[in-house]
């Protein structure tokens, strides 16, 4: 049987919270209606919310990011029916990697992956030369993330996103953001998250990564595209009832958005004590949020998720060779200095590297430390 690990220890996601006590009462004392007929009056407020914290026309809420993400593109190309669209996105998203079976299967939609530069951004290139091949009447979707996942958590200013979104926008095509960890990117970079929500035509923010609700994505522009958005949640079977129970928890997740900077600084913390664990690799992006991504020399990813896990903390391995890091609410500085005393342990038991003997004491420090551009 599996073994839950403490959220304390659980380094895999920033999903990995618990729903604390004030969301319990929040969910049980919560007023609801009917969100399939439009009076759900804690769904109606979520929605208003974080419209007005994106700065868009209005917004909509959803089982899931995932759902989000997969309604978006289908929502830009208009009413059910129309032809769907083709999406253009960085290789290395959470679109590539889980929305692009969803959105074949269920949508019809070609999904074509770019390669990302170091920051995350699509390389503007292979963009370029995709929006000037067309897409034979089909419209195109243009999906950009930030923070971006694969980039170590980077955050993505405002003029970078308005970059491209101004591409696509040359070329007629729809701009979508993967705002799952938005509030992560406004609060590295001191903007409100409006700005950085500025120049997409839609964007899917999650309240249940590091704001700590339970569940929920919300897709998010203007009412006419919502309607649309609206018809695809119900055929994809996204339509839920007293959906109030979920909202209300995170209106109180919303509450806590300034929180997410005590995140970054453990995020942080924890890059300097990898960093000087020896044999450990740290990837730094350029605006760090809250992940940390990381590799031990001579050890595989898959290898290093299960050493650590014998040590009580858990981590995620990427296809990279890295394992993933993210702090979250659950975590202390005692969580950091734990996690950072379990890469210690493995790391001591791998091979000497040439130049050390394999008991001889390691120079501090002796860890290093990866910048982006060489990732
Ligand atoms: C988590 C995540 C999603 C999906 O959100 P879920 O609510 O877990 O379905 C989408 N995009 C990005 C970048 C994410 O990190």
């Amino acid at each position: 049987m599996a073994t839950a690990t403490p959220p304390r220890l659980d380094f895999r996601s920033d999903t990995r919270t618990l729903p604390d006590a004030r969301m319990r009462a929040a969910m049980a004392g919560a007023r609801v209606g009917d969100d399939v007929y439009g009076d759900d009056p804690t769904v109606a407020l979520l929605e208003e919310t974080v419209a007005g914290l994106l700065g868009t026309e209005a917004a909509l809420l959803m089982p899931s990011g995932t759902m989000a993400n997969l309604v978006a593109p289908l929502a830009a190309a208009g009413p059910p029916g129309s032809p769907p669209p083709r999406v253009i996105t960085g290789a290395d998203t959470h679109m590539a990697f889980l929305e692009a079976d969803g959105l074949r299967r269920f949508g019809g939609v070609e999904l074509v992956a770019v390669p990302q530069r170091p920051d995350g951004l699509p390389d503007p290139d292979a963009l370029t030369a995709l929006l000037a091949a067309g897409a034979e009447g089909r419209p195109t979707v243009v999906c950009l993330e930030n923070t971006s996942m694969m980039r170590s958590g980077n955050a993505l200013d405002a003029a970078a996103t308005r970059a491209v979104a101004d591409l696509a926008h040359r070329y007629g095509a729809h701009f979508h953001l993967d705002g799952a960890r938005l509030a992560n990117a406004a609060v590295a970079l001191g903007v409100p998250p409006a700005e950085l929500a500025g120049p997409a035509d839609s964007v899917s923010f999650s309240v249940s990564k590091g704001l700590g609700g339970p569940v929920g994505g919300l897709l998010c522009g203007t009412r006419e595209y919502l309607a649309h958005a609206r018809e695809s949640r119900t055929w994809l079977g996204g339509s839920l009832h007293q959906a109030g129970i979920v909202a209300a928890p995170a209106l109180v997740a919303l509450g806590r958005l300034p929180e997410l900077a005590a995140d970054h600084e453990k995020a942080a913390a924890l890059a300097d004590g990898l960093a000087s664990v020896p044999g450990a690799e740290v990837m730094r992006p350029p605006r760090p949020t809250n992940m940390v991504m990381a590799r031990l020399a001579g050890l595989a990813a898959d290898d290093c998720a299960t050493r650590l896990a014998e040590h009580g903390v858990r981590v995620l391995p990427l296809p990279n060779g890295h394992v993933r890091f993210v702090a979250h609410r659950s975590h202390d500085m005692i969580s950091v200095h734990a996690a950072v005393r379990a890469v210690a342990a493995v790391a001591a038991t791998l091979p000497a590297r040439p130049g050390r003997q394999p008991n001889e004491p390691s120079p501090a420090g002796e860890g290093s430390v990866t910048p982006m551009e060489e990732a």
